[in-house]
């Protein structure tokens, strides 16, 4: 029996070398234990705070979410654990001199628990763990998961939104356009005879075209919500929300106008016009018109084709559906 009786000043071993900061409070806040990590970290030793209350050394916490819970486990005999989304650092405690000169507090996991001690009636323990590392982590994490989204929703090369970005927000938009009852507006966008162009100037050059004519059209957008994406080759597309037929017709013409400024020399001879131009389909949808993706699609396809059989370099529209 006696084998298994700790040694005297065992326990005082133990909390002196948690990595934890241990806190017990008795039933009037004030500090009964105060182990060497708070010392540590909060840059004052057991005997300035032992017999103190809680809440005149640190007056910042009343009515904070550690006071609540250190009152649900002293009344209540409830043990709580403090959301870390919620309460980062609700301590000032650092992670040493340097840290504490700058404010930089640690991010702090707390847990409040009661303890019913014999002949001294309700107390309550608070443990708090240093979640810094986890938090910078997951920190971390998530900046990568936002770049790699961003990657996987760009085009390489001209940079603006990619085919995938395009099928996601055409379904996304046709929804809210169902939903709400507003028009949706579809404008694809061919740049003319770009073979000759790419077979007369090269591979390379005609990328710096597509670039070139990227950016310009990007440029043009001008709500937070339209879209302007490579849909492929020479090929780009533009979603306009809450678009009617007219509008997108003034957005097309503006567009076919903004390419030909840009007075990208074409092939003499091989284009009726100068300089590198575009043809347009339009395809809208009514308010509340139950269309799916592929039909939009489809639609100003047509429009486009319409468009390059009447001589290119012009907008042609599909009749509303
Ligand atoms: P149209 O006016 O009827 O659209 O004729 P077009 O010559 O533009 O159309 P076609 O579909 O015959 O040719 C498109 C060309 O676009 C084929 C290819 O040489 C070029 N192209 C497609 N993607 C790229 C690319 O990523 N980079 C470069 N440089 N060229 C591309
Ligand atoms: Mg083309
Ligand atoms: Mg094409």
């Amino acid at each position: 029996m006696s084998g298994a009786t700790p040694p005297a000043g065992l326990l005082d071993c133990v909390l002196a070398s948690i990595n934890l900061g241990a806190v017990v409070l008795d039933g009037s806040h004030r500090v009964v234990l105060w182990n060497d990590w708070m010392g540590r970290h909060a840059g004052r030793p057991a005997d300035g705070v032992l017999g103190r209350d809680l809440f005149e050394l640190y007056p910042a916490l009343r009515g904070q979410r550690v006071h609540s819970a250190v009152e649900q486990a002293l009344c209540n005999g409830f043990r709580s654990l403090l959301s870390q989304s919620l309460n980062k650092s609700p301590f000032p405690l650092y992670a040493d001199a340097a840290a504490a000169a700058r404010g930089e507090r640690l991010q702090q996991a707390v847990e409040v628990t009661p303890l019913t001690v014999a002949d001294a009636g309700r107390h309550c323990l608070i443990q708090i763990s240093d979640v810094s590392i986890a938090v910078a982590r997951e920190r971390l994490l998530r900046e990568q998961a936002m770049v790699l989204r961003s990657q996987t929703f760009a085009d390489g090369l001209t940079g603006i939104a990619n085919r995938r970005h395009f099928d996601v927000t055409m379904e996304k938009e046709q929804r809210r356009a169902k939903r709400g009852g507003s028009a949706l507006s579809l404008l694809m966008i061919d740049i003319d005879n770009f073979k000759s162009y790419n077979d007369h100037y090269g591979h390379q050059q005609g990328d710096l075209c597509l670039i070139q004519v990227a950016a310009a059209l990007a440029a043009v957008l001008k709500r937070p919500c339209d879209l302007m994406a490579r849909y492929g080759g020479e090929e780009f597309a533009m979603i306009l929300p809450d678009t009617d037929a007219a509008q997108a017709m003034l957005m097309a013409e503006s567009i076919r106008q903004r390419t030909i400024e840009l007075a990208i020399a074409h092939v003499p001879g091989m284009h009726k016009e100068p300089c590198i131009t575009v043809s347009i389909g339009i395809a809208t949808q009514r308010p509340g018109a139950a269309l799916d993706a592929a039909a939009l699609i489809g639609a100003a396809d047509r429009a486009l084709y319409l468009a390059k059989r009447s001589g290119r370099n012009r907008v042609e529209s599909q009749p509303p559906v």
